[in-house]
């Protein structure tokens, strides 16, 4: 398996570099043959190739099988006209990686303000009411007058039966239960095409159970009782508000992982950002890259039908939780190490397997 590594901006290098340690260790191991090969996007590249993204590189990641893709400064790129590309669009958009999936779960040993849970939100991750990637030409806000913007979202039924798909494949594998996210009480067309949709995908799963609830009652229900919940699928930025509510409510942003996946490439990626606040200073949580490494090994496994990889994917997530548990993690998450330690830590329980 060829990864595409890029340690990305603020906290990016450290999770990258503790990241690359623990899949150092599972390549032993399990004798995965994976090569890692290091690339740059975000300010680095804008330093060195006046973009913050390149063609070049995008026809490198289609050649490999996988993008480890670091935190990136989005915020910072306003100007498209002056290189300054969000890279996270780019290559979602690019790369068709239709499905942003991001797990959550409560973990023994870190505290919880709600009550015991494990479930995934899919994410749509092409369209919706982001204006940067819902057009084909230009951009989907306008400045009417100075005072005066429109923001518009758009919604496909091919979009919507794609995710839907992934959502009720992923709910067969676990508790058989879909919750279908929307605001049809205002958006009644697009949401209503949402949840049209995604009922008629889940009668191709009739032992999957449906419900649906309206995004802001959704909130509430997710810190009520989250443990109600095993996929919920939404659309694109509810699923982003969603997932961050999820992951604090697992214990810490820092536990945030994800994949973007689509039907020939996938990407992992820590579902926070950058966090220029607390970068260079050896005390980030890389679990969120790691497990969002240890998900992009899951897909491949899928994908190539190469159980190692699979098994290389557990054996990351189960020795995480048995650390968490001793507390040999970041201090967000109850421990005493730094970012560095708490990878190196997680590699040597790795290489430590029976
Ligand atoms: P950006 O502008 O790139 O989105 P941000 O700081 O506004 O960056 P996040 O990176 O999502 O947004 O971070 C929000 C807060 O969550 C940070 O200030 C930081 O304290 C915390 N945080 C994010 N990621 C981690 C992490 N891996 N480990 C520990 N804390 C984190």
């Amino acid at each position: 398996m060829k990864i595409i590594m890029i340690a990305g901006d603020g906290i990016g290098p450290e999770i990258s570099a503790a990241t690359k340690e623990v899949l150092q260790a599972v390549n032993t191991k399990f004798k995965l043959g994976l090569q890692i090969e290091d690339e740059i996007a975000g300010h680095a590249s804008l330093k060195m190739h006046g973009a913050t993204v390149t063609e070049a590189l995008l026809n490198k990641v289609k050649q490999v099988d996988g993008l480890i893709l670091g935190p990136m400064s989005t915020y910072d790129f306003k100007d498209e006209a002056k290189g300054e590309i969000n890279p996270s669009k780019f290559f979602r958009k690019s790369l068709d990686l239709y499905a942003n999936i991001r797990p959550a779960k409560t973990y023994q040993g870190l505290r919880s303000p709600v009550s015991d849970f494990d479930l995934i939100v899919v994410r749509e991750n092409t369209e919706g009411f982001y204006a940067d990637r819902n057009m084909e030409q230009g951009n989907g806000e306008i400045l009417v007058t100075p005072d005066v913007a429109i923001s518009l979202r758009r919604i496909t039924r091919q979009c919507c039966e794609r995710i839907a798909r992934t959502a009720f494949e992923l709910a067969q594998s676990r508790k058989k239960h879909v919750t279908i996210v929307h605001k049809a009480n205002v958006l009644k067309i697009a949401d209503g095409m949402f949840i049209d949709i995604c009922h008629q995908v889940g009668k191709e799963f009739p032992e999957v159970s449906i419900d649906d609830f309206i995004v802001d009652a959704m909130a509430a229900h997710l810190v009520r009782a989250p443990q109600k919940f095993d996929v919920i699928v939404t659309t694109n930025m509810f699923g982003d508000i969603l997932s961050d509510l999820t992951a604090e409510l697992s214990g810490s942003l820092g536990l945030a992982a994800s994949v973007n996946a689509g039907t020939h490439h996938a990407m992992a990626q820590a579902a926070h950002g950058s966090a220029p606040d607390i970068a260079n200073q050896n005390i980030a949580n890389p679990y969120s890259l790691i497990l969002s490494a240890a998900q992009l090994l899951e897909w491949y496994s899928h994908r190539s039908g190469k159980s190692e990889f699979g098994q290389a994917a557990k054996a990351i997530a189960d020795v995480a939780t048995s650390l968490i548990l001793s507390k040999e993690v970041t201090k967000d998450i109850g421990g005493h190490l730094g970012t560095k330690e708490t990878g190196a830590a997680l590699a040597k329980g790795l290489l430590a397997l029976d």
